[in-house]
């Protein structure tokens, strides 16, 4: 038989061939026939399906994209499309070529460039802390650790700390649960702290969060159902759901914290108003105009709980003393009114009286020009004696009620004087002292106890500073007792200055004062009173033109476990009287 030419035949005598042999009808048999009978040889052009399949297969298959490339490959396989996968390969291999080229040197570059950029609230800890988080997170998967730092980048760029988001692992089940069997070697280390991660931020949205949110109850069960979801959650989808969650609840906190400042903005400002029209209401006083224009100034200033409590107090007093002297006043008002009227009336009598007396003085000189005889002159000069005493009698009894009344008026001055001295004297609520405007003792003492408790709380130190000016009874003696007034007022003012808001400053006696420095090392507790002593070098008293220079001998100490305030202020005074003997003008720390 001729060999057949043309691929009809050939088509017809393979079939035929097919038969005759009982070969099966498979696509393959019928390719291996054909190449026989018609003398071609099929090697070059049988699809490799098992080797490209198991080079597909070898390919990884972490991102989208790669997932992607897979799937086209496998439809190119299943179709025996040699051109399809050769041209997915192709592409596959350049992209990552491509990706390796380019993206990596200019997020390196990228990343330079932010880690010396400054971002506001984001510390170069911050930063390291959240660029070592991706690195262990992403593994040695160069893909995933491409895509985290970049959006990591992005997110320090837009100033929102995107870490967290980004450090949530993509669906490579590393944030599942750790155990030995499912943890990939590589993510050990990171992996073997999430428990306690977990258990560290259940606690603190627990514990921490909702404690500070007991004013705003539905936050606060938020945060503590929070807690139970970061304890529970184990699957990437969980951890993101969470997270949608954990951003939602951190925009209701903006939003309350917000609402707070609002709110403190609004007392503030009717505290204001109050102490405004408290400033008009207030009598012609000048320390109840001192004591609110301390007020003022504190509430002006950044608040602090310290700041506060002064203001209260300060508040306190200016009240309670105003209403005090308003009724005093207003007492002393109704007494002079009343006898400015009596006053009047006398007044107006006395005018009566007198043009009576005109009257009848003229009619008795009508009388005596008319008079005849001495014995006519004798009547008329008998009204006119009569009259003259009448008048008389009447102007000593006005004198009389006159003085009376000026007594009175005398009487209800000094009362009201008495008043203001008794209340600032012994008034339970007056707890500055009244010349230099710190605290008194009593003011002192109050303060000493939730200074001490404060101290205790926090586990903070608290010194106590005892100072006595230098040769104060001198100053007196020279310039006189008015000079050693105003050099008390200057000291008050110099401490009140150079300390720090959190410091209290008492008179403790004549020109003896005590300083409390809250949480200060005894260290710093005596540079703050070296300072105080070269701020009074700086800042002279003046006396008329003349500087005066005060200074001050003091003892400093720190509060001790079992201190009581008698017992701090002994050993503090004990450091002071060294100050004293070994020459004035000297901080002496006593341990
Ligand atoms: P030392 O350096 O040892 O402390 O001597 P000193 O003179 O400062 O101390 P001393 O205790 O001898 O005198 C204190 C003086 O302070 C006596 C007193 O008249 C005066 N003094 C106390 N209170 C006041 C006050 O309110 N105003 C004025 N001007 N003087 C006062
Ligand atoms: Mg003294
Ligand atoms: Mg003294």
């Amino acid at each position: 038989m001729s060999t057949p030419k043309n691929p009809f035949e050939i088509a017809r005598e393979t079939l035929r061939l097919l038969a005759a042999r009982r070969t099966a009808p498979t696509p393959d048999n019928y390719l291996t026939i054909y190449h026989e009978i018609a003398g071609t040889k099929a090697v070059g052009h049988v699809f490799p399906e098992p080797q490209l399949r198991a080079l597909a297969n070898a390919l990884p298959k972490e991102s989208p994209d790669q997932l992607r490339v897979a799937r086209l490959l496998d439809e190119a396989i299943k179709g025996a499309n040699w051109d399809d996968y050769k041209k997915h390969l192709a592409d596959f291999i350049a992209a990552l070529v491509e990706s390796q080229k380019l993206g990596w040197s200019e997020l390196i570059a990228d990343l330079l460039r932010q880690w010396d950029a400054k971002h506001p609230g984001l510390t170069s800890a911050r930063k390291r802390e959240s660029l070592e988080h991706v690195l262990t997170s992403s593994g040695s998967n160069p893909d995933t650790l491409y895509t985290r730092l970049q959006s990591l980048l992005r997110s320090w760029g837009s100033g929102k700390d995107g870490e967290l988001g980004d450090a949530l692992p993509a669906d490579s089940g590393e944030a599942s649960t750790p155990t030995s069997e499912t943890t990939p070697a590589n993510a050990a280390p990171s992996n073997s702290l999430l428990p306690e991660l977990r258990e560290l931020f259940a606690y603190t949205l627990e514990t921490a969060m909702a404690t500070q949110l007991i004013e705003s109850p539905s936050l606060s069960v938020a945060a503590k159902e929070l807690a139970n979801d970061i304890r529970s959650a184990r699957t990437p989808a969980q951890l993101k759901e969470f997270l949608t969650r954990l951003k939602r609840f951190s925009f209701k906190l903006e939003l309350l914290a917000e609402d707070r400042a609002e709110l403190r903005n609004s007392l503030l400002g009717l505290l204001r108003l109050l102490v405004d029209n408290v400033t008009e209401l207030v009598l012609d006083d000048h320390w109840l105009h001192g004591q609110i224009e301390v007020v003022r100034d504190i509430i002006d200033k950044p608040l602090s709980q310290h700041a506060l409590d002064d203001a209260e107090r300060r508040l306190k007093e200016v009240l309670f003393k105003q209403a005090q002297l308003k009724a005093s006043v207003s007492e002393a008002r109704d007494a002079i009114k009343h006898m400015l009227a009596g006053f009047v009336d006398h007044l107006a009598d006395f005018a009566d009286a007198t043009s009576d007396y005109h009257d009848k003085i003229e009619n008795c000189a009508t009388k005596i020009s008319a008079a005849k005889d001495i014995s006519d002159l004798e009547t008329v000069l008998g009204e006119v004696m009569r009259e003259t005493r009448n008048i008389q009698i009447n102007a000593q009894r006005s004198r009389d009620e006159l003085r009376i009344t000026q007594q009175q008026v005398q009487e209800s001055e000094a009362r009201i004087k008495e008043l203001e001295h008794e209340l600032a004297a012994t008034s339970d609520l007056v707890r500055h002292d009244q010349l230099t405007g710190v605290l008194n003792r009593r003011g002192l003492e109050e303060i000493f106890s939730k200074e001490i408790a404060r101290a205790s709380r926090h586990e903070t130190t608290l010194c106590i500073a005892l100072l006595d000016i230098d040769n104060f009874k001198k100053l007196n003696d020279s310039l006189g007792h008015d000079a050693g007034d105003e050099a008390l007022i200057h000291l008050a003012r110099v401490c009140r200055d150079t300390l720090r808001p959190q410091d209290t400053v008492a008179r403790y006696g004549g020109e003896e004062f005590i300083i409390l420095l809250p949480d200060t090392s005894l260290d710093d507790a005596t540079t703050a009173l070296t300072r105080l002593q070269r701020e009074l070098t700086k800042k002279f008293f003046l006396h008329g033109n003349d500087k005066v220079l005060i200074t001050f001998s003091a003892g400093v100490t720190p509060l001790q476990a079992n201190d009581t305030q008698a017992s701090a202020l002994k050993r503090a005074d004990g450091a002071m009287y060294n100050a004293k003997q070994t020459g004035k003008n000297r901080v002496i720390a006593a341990n």
